[in-house]
């Protein structure tokens, strides 16, 4: 039984990440939300693009307006009104203006902007009232951002400051990561789909859902390949076709130490290396983790060149299929679908306001809530049983305490660290 440590750095080291020359789509900028970015952008422009003002005002010559005070006003003739999108015709001479707006253009001659606040004006002059400092509300070309400098990195997620970035940069089509593909199975003949009527001695199929959900939020594209019955033959037709379509293969189900639990057996015969067998985690405990070097099915659309497979197979227990997910699949998943960094889970310190319990013998997820209360995270252990069949208590989790090896018991009110897996809101909300 590996340490979940141990496990996560070795399968982070036997990921690898999808090619930024050949897994990369070009995609329209308003597709591209939430997609990574597969090769560092920059922009043709320097931004701002031109001198020009924060404020509604005037652009006047400083040395013109440096000594101006209440009773000591200067006026200037306006010799020009330069509204949004403009461009300035007139040169500004010594005791000259212009009318000026947020966003428009400086006029040759200006270098500063008088505040529309500390002006008067009476036609075409305008009285000046107080001394700006140099250069006041000006935004000078390429102050932000000058062209051919880097923009973006690879390997960052889009979402909207980035897209906002890149439609400032005139990059309208945007390089992009496929999405990874993650085939995932249910493995055990009591399984059945949600649609069927349940008969005695079955188990509707919940995991299947859960993963592909899972994957779907992670920025995969999940490829169900439905239920398997435990008979190898089957088990084994569906694991290599999985295997030809898929950069990860997620199974669920037949991976302890049952008399139908084939599937360690099945990914030897068909040549993958385990690596994995089990981890010192509850629960979650069965968990096997397998590489393969495969050819691809030629119809695979578009195709995919042959190449290096991670097959999970996950624990068939609900809530310990997921936890795993969490724990073990998501940050690889992250990792191959090209990110830079931040694969792994983020972990917190909150408090506990029940004492929390553990066997000591396996690091420990405690399912529940975490919220900010009073500014620090507190986390609230689900109601009901901590058993890792119990799915419906699963519900509205969005953290886990996690319990070393080696801790029996956290006290009420004491520090546990939790590790995050969804968004976290302030306060609780009711019924939780
Ligand atoms: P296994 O790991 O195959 O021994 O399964 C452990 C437990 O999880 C058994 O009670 C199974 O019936 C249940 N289980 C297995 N697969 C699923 C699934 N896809 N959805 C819900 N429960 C499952
Ligand atoms: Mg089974």
């Amino acid at each position: 039984m590996l340490p979940a440590q141990d496990a996560e750095a070795l399968i982070l080291n036997l990921v690898q990440p999808l090619d930024p020359q050949q897994d990369i789509e070009m995609l329209a900028l308003q597709m591209a939300s939430d997609r990574v970015l597969a090769t560092s952008v920059s922009g043709t422009q320097d931004f701002p693009y031109w001198d020009n003002s924060a404020m509604d005002g005037y652009a006047v010559r400083y040395e013109d307006v440096q000594a101006c005070r209440v009773d000591h006003p200067v006026t200037l003739e306006i010799v020009e009104e330069i509204p949004a999108g403009y461009q300035p015709q007139k040169t500004i001479y010594t005791g000259q203006a212009a009318r000026i707006f947020t966003g428009s253009m400086m006029p040759v001659g200006a270098d500063t902007i008088v505040i529309q606040e500390e002006t008067r004006r009476e036609a075409d002059r305008v009285t000046i009232l107080a001394a700006p400092k140099p250069q006041a509300f000006v935004r000078r070309r390429a102050e932000f951002y000058q062209a051919g400098m880097p923009l973006l990195p690879a390997g960052i997620t889009l979402s909207a400051p980035e897209i906002a970035v890149l439609a400032t940069a005139q990059c309208i089509t945007v390089p992009v990561y496929r999405r990874p593909r993650v085939a995932i199975l249910a493995t055990g003949s009591e399984l059945i789909s949600p649609d069927q009527p349940l008969q005695p001695g079955q188990i509707i199929d919940s995991n299947q859902y859960a993963l592909a959900s899972l994957v779907a939020s992670t920025g995969a594209e999940p490829i169900a390949l439905g239920i398997i019955p435990d008979e190898p033959e089957k088990l084994q037709a569906t694991i290599a076709h999985a295997l030809s379509i898929a950069d990860i293969v997620l199974s669920s189900g037949g991976v302890s130490v049952g008399d139908y639990d084939y599937v360690d057996r099945i990914l030897a015969d068909l040549g993958g290396e385990i690596h994995i067998r089990s981890v010192a985690v509850k629960p979650g405990k069965p968990l096997t983790v397998a590489t393969f070097s495969t050819n691809r099915e030629p119809e695979t659309s578009p195709p995919i060149p042959p190449s290096f497979i991670l097959y999970f197979g996950l624990p068939g227990n609900p809530v310990s299929a997921l936890v795993s997910f969490w724990r073990f699949v998501q940050p690889a998943l992250r990792k191959l679908s090209g990110l830079s960094g931040g694969w792994t889970p983020t972990l917190v310190w909150g408090r506990s306001p029940q004492e929390l319990r553990a066997d000591g013998k396996r690091e420990t997820y405690l399912w529940g809530q975490v919220h900010v209360v009073d500014g620090e995270y507190e986390f609230r252990l689900a109601g009901g049983s901590q058993n890792s069949g119990n799915l419906i208590n699963l519900a509205q989790t969005n953290g886990l305490a996690v319990m070393p090896i080696g801790q029996t018991v956290i006290s009420a009110g004491d520090r546990v660290q939790i590790m995050q897996i969804g968004a976290v809101y302030s306060n609780f909300q009711m019924g939780s």
